[in-house]
C-alpha cells in the first residue's frame, strides 16, 4: 500500500479545533499512515507556545523559583485539548511524571520533549492509531550526535509492524536512555526520517501557510505562490533568510527521492508548494523565488598585481578563520577581492581583523562597506535563457539603485546583489516586479 507522511506543525495542532482538522485530512486518504506531531503551538498572536513555557518551566526550576504555575498553564491547555476531543490519553498521570522529574532535576531536553509526547498521544487516542514513542527508534550518540542510519534502520523496523502510527516529533535518545531533542523546529526533521524510514511517496509538511510566495509578503503586496521548487532552489532560498522548513529535515527526504509538499491545515484544499529533486522538476518560470538577508558588511581589498599573487586569498581565508568568522561570499576581480561576512560576527573582532588584514596581506587598499542587504534570485529557468541578468540590473536601475555587489553562484541558478540595506525593501519590489508578471 502507498504510505504519506503528515507532519502537523505547531499551529495545526494548537487546540481541539485545529486537531479535528488533522482528523479530517488524515481520514481523506487513507495512505496517509505516519503522522509526526510537534507540540501544541500558538493560537493567536500573543498565546505561548507550549515548548517555550517548557523550557521556562525548567529555568524556574534551575533558578529555584517556584515552577508549579508554568507547569500547570500547560498541564491546563493539554486537559483541555483531551477533554474537548472526548478521549482518554492518561494526560494526568503523565503530568504527576513531569512534575516528579522535574524535582529530581531531569534535562531540559526531557522537559521540552514532552510537549510533543503528550499531543502525540492524544493525537494517536483521537486518530485511533498507535503512539509510537520517537525515544526508542531515533537514536543518537553519547555525545549528542544524531545517528541518521541507526535511526532510519530502527525507525524502519518498528514502522513495518504498524498500520497506522502517531510519532512525537522533535527527539529522540541516546546510549543511556537520556532524551535528546533536535534544535527548535525539530519535529519537520522527524517527520522526514519518517518519510524515508517508510519509503513514503511524499512527506507532506503541513503548517498554516499553502506553501512557499515568490516574495515576502512584507515587502511585496500579494506575492504569487510557488507551485514547485526544486530542492537546489530551496537551499539557495533558505540560505537568504525564507526558510520555512528546519533545513535538515530536507536532507533525508531528498536522499531517499520522496517529494516534501508544504500543505495548509486551515485551506487543505491548496495544493501548497511540492519541493522535488532537480531530475523530477517541471520546466517552471525563469524565477521560482526572491529572498534577501539585511546586516552584512563587505570588506574590499585592491592590491595591485593581486591577482598574481599566490596565497592572498588563503591568507585573507586564514585570518578569518581564526577569528571564527564564516564568509557568505568572495567576489573578485582583477587585483580586487571582496569578503561578505554576516555583520553579527563582526561585531567587537572588526577593528583586530583589519589590523592583522593590514599587516599580514599588505594591501593597497581596505575599505569596510556596512549596512549592505544580499538579495537572491533563484530559478532553475534561468540556466537556459539569457537576458535574465540584464533585465535585473535594468529593474535596479530604473528604480535608482545601487548595486554594491554581485556574485552568481556557479549553479547558474542565483543571481546575488548587494544593495544599501536602506534601498532593501524598493530593491525586492523592483525584482518581482520585472519578473513577476511576465513569468
Ligand atoms: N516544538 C518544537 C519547537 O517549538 C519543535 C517543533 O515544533 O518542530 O521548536
Amino acid at each position: 500500500m502507498s504510505t504519506k507522511v503528515a507532519k502537523f506543525g505547531g499551529s495545526s495542532v494548537a487546540d481541539d479545533i485545529q486537531i479535528r482538522k488533522i482528523k479530517s485530512i488524515v481520514s481523506a486518504d487513507p495512505a496517509r499512515r505516519f503522522v509526526v506531531v510537534s507540540a501544541p503551538g500558538k493560537r493567536y498572536s500573543t498565546d505561548n507556545k507550549i515548548t517555550d513555557l517548557l523550557y521556562l518551566c525548567k529555568e524556574h526550576v534551575d533558578k529555584h523559583v517556584t515552577y508549579e504555575q508554568v507547569l500547570q498553564v500547560i498541564h491546563d491547555r493539554y486537559i483541555a485539548i483531551e477533554s474537548n476531543l472526548e478521549v482518554d490519553a492518561g494526560i494526568a498521570k503523565e503530568f504527576t511524571i513531569i512534575s516528579q522529574n522535574l524535582e529530581e532535576g531531569t534535562t531540559s531536553d526531557y522537559i521540552a520533549s514532552r510537549g510533543e509526547y503528550l499531543n502525540a498521544k492524544i493525537i494517536a487516542a483521537f486518530l485511533g492509531f498507535d503512539f509510537i514513542d520517537a525515544a526508542t527508534f531515533v537514536k543518537f550518540d553519547a555525545r549528542g550526535r544524531f545517528l541518521f542510519e541507526e535511526t532510519n534502520d530502527a525507525l524502519a523496523i518498528e514502522l513495518a509492524k504498524h498500520e497506522n502510527g502517531v510519532i512525537p516529533g522533535f527527539y529522540g535518545t541516546t546510549p543511556d536512555g537520556k532524551i535528546k531533542t533536535f534544535t527548535r523546529g525539530g519535529s519537520d526533521i522527524t517527520g522526514a526520517l519518517v518519510a524515508r524510514a517508510t519509503d513514503a511517496e511524499v512527506y507532506e509538511n503541513w503548517t498554516d501557510v499553502s506553501g512557499f510566495l515568490m516574495a515576502d509578503p512584507r515587502i511585496v503586496d500579494n506575492p504569487k505562490g510557488i507551485d514547485e521548487i526544486t530542492y537546489k532552489e530551496l537551499r539557495e532560498l533558505s540560505y537568504m533568510g525564507a526558510s520555512v522548513l528546519h533545513e535538515n529535515a530536507v536532507y533525508p527526504a531528498r536522499l531517499a527521492g520522496i517529494p516534501i509538499n508544504i500543505r495548509n491545515t486551515n485551506k487543505p484544499e491548496d495544493k501548497g508548494t511540492i519541493i522535488v529533486d532537480e531530475g523530477q522538476a517541471k520546466e517552471g518560470g525563469i524565477i521560482t523565488g526572491i529572498a534577501g538577508n539585511k546586516d552584512y558588511t563587505v570588506i574590499a581589498f585592491y592590491k595591485n598585481m593581486m591577482s598574481t599573487e599566490i596565497g592572498f586569498i588563503r591568507r585573507v581565508l586564514s585570518i578569518l578563520e581564526e577569528y571564527q568568522v564564516p564568509v557568505e561570499h568572495m567576489p573578485s576581480g582583477i587585483d580586487t577581492l571582496s569578503v561578505v561576512i554576516a555583520s553579527k560576527y563582526l561585531e567587537d573582532k572588526l577593528s583586530d581583523i583589519l589590523e592583522d588584514f593590514e599587516r599580514k596581506l599588505a594591501p593597497d587598499t581596505i575599505d569596510v562597506i556596512e549596512n549592505v542587504s544580499l538579495i537572491a534570485t533563484v530559478g532553475r529557468g534561468m540556466a537556459s535563457k539569457h537576458g535574465v541578468a540584464s533585465k535585473l540590473f535594468k529593474a535596479l536601475f530604473d528604480a535608482d539603485i545601487n548595486i554594491r555587489m554581485i556574485d552568481q553562484g556557479s549553479s547558474e541558478i542565483n543571481i546575488i546583489v548587494g544593495v544599501n540595506s536602506t534601498d532593501f525593501g524598493q530593491a525586492i519590489q523592483a525584482i518581482y516586479a520585472a519578473f513577476a508578471a511576465t513569468n
